[in-house]
C-alpha cells in the first residue's frame, strides 16, 4: 500500500544548505511527499520567504516574557512557521529539558496550531539495560493527547553513522503505535540516501527526521526519491 510519508530536515546548528533555495531545490514542498524543514532561527524567515514549509527547532511554551535568548511557540507561528521539534536529545541532554518541559511545549504549540513533531528515544545505557521500551513509554506517556507526530530517535543512532536496524526500528515502532495509534511516526537516527529505502518502507515508518544527510542537498534528494517511489 503507499504511503504518505513525512521527511523532516533537522539543519541543527549549521547555515540553510547551498541551494535551499534553487527552483528544483529538494527542500521544497512536494504532493506526494511532506517535506519540512528546521532552520536555525536565523534562516526561518528566508526559508518561510523562500516557500518552503518551515519549522522551529525550539520554542518556550510561555507566549513572552523575561526569558533572555529565547523564542515562543506564539513568536514562531506568528512569522509563519508551520512545525516545531520539542524534546529533541539535544535538547535533552545539553539543556536538561525532561519529559514535563517537553509535554508544556508540545501542548503550547499545539494551542498556537503549529505541528509539534516530539522526539523520543533511549540512551546507548538504556537499550544495554534493556529498558529501551520502558524509557519510550514513559517519554510517550507524559505527551498530550493530541501529539500528531511522534519522531523515535534512538539517542545512540543520531549523528554516530550507526542507524538502528530495520528490526529494532520496526520492533519499537509498532510498540509505538499501540500506545499511540493515531500518531505519524517517523524515524531519526543516521538516517541517509543509501539506508532510507529499508527504513522507510517498514510498516511503521511514516517518514523520517534527518540530521546529518538533510544538511547536503544531494543526500537529501536521494532521500526524498526514495521517499516519493514508496508513495
Ligand atoms: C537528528 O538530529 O534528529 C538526527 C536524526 O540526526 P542524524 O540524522 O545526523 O543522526
Amino acid at each position: 500500500m503507499p504511503k504518505h510519508l513525512l521527511i523532516a530536515a533537522n539543519w541543527k546548528m549549521n547555515p540553510a544548505p547551498a541551494g535551499f533555495d534553487t527552483p528544483d531545490s529538494p527542500y521544497r514542498p512536494r504532493t506526494d511527499v511532506d517535506v519540512v524543514v528546521f532552520p536555525t532561527f536565523l534562516d526561518l524567515e528566508k526559508c518561510i520567504g523562500a516557500g518552503l514549509v518551515t519549522g522551529g527547532q525550539w520554542g518556550d511554551p510561555k507566549p513572552s516574557g523575561a526569558a533572555t535568548g529565547d523564542i515562543s511557540m506564539a513568536m514562531l507561528k506568528d512569522m509563519g512557521c508551520s512545525s516545531v521539534l520539542c524534546g529533541h536529545s539535544e535538547r535533552r541532554k545539553y539543556h536538561h529539558e525532561d519529559n514535563a518541559f517537553v509535554a508544556e511545549q508540545v501542548q503550547a504549540a499545539l494551542d498556537v496550531g503549529l505541528m509539534p513533531i516530539a522526539c523520543i528515544g533511549e540512551t546507548e545505557e538504556e537499550r544495554s539495560a534493556g529498558k529501551e521500551k520502558e524509557i519510550v513509554q514513559r517519554q510517550l506517556s507524559a505527551l498530550p493527547d493530541g501529539v500528531t507526530v511522534i519522531a523515535y530517535e534512538p539517542v545512540w543512532a543520531i549523528g554516530t553513522g550507526k542507524n538502528a536496524t530495520p528490526e529494532q526500528v520496526e520492533n519499537m515502532h509498532a510498540f509505538i503505535r499501540t500506545l499511540r495509534p493515531s500518531a505519524r511516526l517517523l524515524y531519526g537516527g543516521s538516517l541517509n540516501e543509501k539506508n532510507a529505502q529499508e527504513l522507510l518502507a517498514l510498516r511503521d515508518v511514516d517518514g523520517a527526521l534527518v540530521g546529518g544527510a538533510s544538511l547536503k542537498a544531494a543526500s537529501f534528494r536521494g532521500i526524498i526519491g526514495v521517499a516519493g517511489d514508496l508513495c
